[in-house]
């Protein structure tokens, strides 16, 4: 009776997860159903939890990205083109079995072991990712190597390493609290001015929104993230940019300093001081007061190609408000 029950559920809850079962999930089950997968291939494969939570949030990244990727119908977000699972020259681009893939040297492999090689099976994806990578070891390098031959792109192995010491760090796949970058206790004012012509520290056009401040003001990250840059630039003076494993950068620029032990490769938090406020840039190293002091903050994402600059100034606010919410309560 008890296994009758059990076989129903497993039935009623697949493991490869579809939209509509999706759509009525928490997030809390959502990442427990994510970690489940995880563990379990890790288990059966060797290549840590947090390294397959790090490409699989990187390829979530990239669908969200991009409209040529079809959206995550399950649990996992790793994709793979019907050819690369199938095999180039296969004529059945939704073959399952697995023995015709590997004839056609497809990649696709039955990880859940019902005898299928389902593209749409989340265990099978993930066990064929897996699997891919297990082939140059488990060790931190092989695991590189493995990412670097899978994708042919630093960028990709440099994000999917930072979102695996980030998950590694925190032990949990749920790092979606946010912070406004300024203590809301401190004076300071801004706008939307994302895309005017005129700004100081962005790129090219203004690709941020300014927050004015005193000097010296905190300046905290918004995100769980990993510093992946620090220093001086001409335009936006001492500045440092904090990558998430949401395909968000961070970037903060016109710092006056920056906050003891935030380095490249540190592990931040919301509410984490990293810098404060100035009015450095537009000059050599060093160079301040060319304009009011104020924090730059500008996000981009990455689709696999390059990064783009988004309007920042709606998370901005409503990270803001939350905040206020919450120190009401
Ligand atoms: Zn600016």
């Amino acid at each position: 009776m008890m296994t009758a029950l059990i076989l129903i559920c497993l039935t009623v809850l697949p493991a490869s997860g579809s939209a509509a079962v999706l759509d009525e999930l928490s997030s809390e089950d959502i990442f427990k159903g994510r970690m489940a997968l995880y563990k379990k291939t890790e288990a059966v494969t060797g290549i840590p939890w947090f390294d397959l939570a790090g490409i699989d949030s990187y390829e979530r990244g990239l669908r969200r990205a991009r409209n040529d990727l079809p959206d995550e119908e399950g649990f996992i977000g790793i994709f793979f083109s019907p050819e690369k699972w199938t095999g180039a020259e296969n004529p059945d681009k939704e073959d399952t079995n697995p023995l015709s893939i590997s004839l056609f040297n497809g990649m696709g492999l039955d990880g859940d072991g019902d005898g299928l090689a389902d593209q749409n099976n989340d265990e099978d994806v993930l066990f064929t990712f897996a699997s891919f990578l297990a082939s140059y070891g488990t060790d931190n390098d092989n695991i590189r190597i493995g990412l670097w031959n899978y994708y042919q792109r630093d960028k990709a192995v440099e994000l999917i390493t930072g979102h695996s010491k980030i998950y590694r760090h925190f032990g949990t796949l749920d790092l979606r609290k946010r912070m406004f970058p300024l203590p809301l206790q401190y004076n300071y004012s801004y706008q939307s001015t994302w895309g005017h012509s005129r700004g100081w520290g962005g790129r090219r056009m203004h690709e941020g929104t300014d927050l004015f401040a005193g000097y010296g003001t905190p300046v905290r990250s918004t995100t769980y993230g990993i510093v992946e840059l620090k220093g001086w630039n001409k335009f936006g003076g001492w500045r440092i940019g904090i990558r998430d494993t949401n395909n968000v950068y961070h970037y903060y620029a016109h710092l006056t300093g920056f906050e003891k032990g935030v380095e490249r490769g540190t592990i931040v938090e919301p509410g984490t001081v990293v810098g404060y406020v100035g009015s450095s840039g537009y000059g050599k190293p060093g160079t301040q007061g060319k304009f009011p002091p104020h924090l730059h903050y500008g996000m981009y994402k990455d689709n696999g190609y390059f990064e783009w600059s988004f309007d920042p100034f709606p998370s901005l606010r409503a990270w803001e408000r939350l905040e206020r919410q919450a120190r009401r309560k």
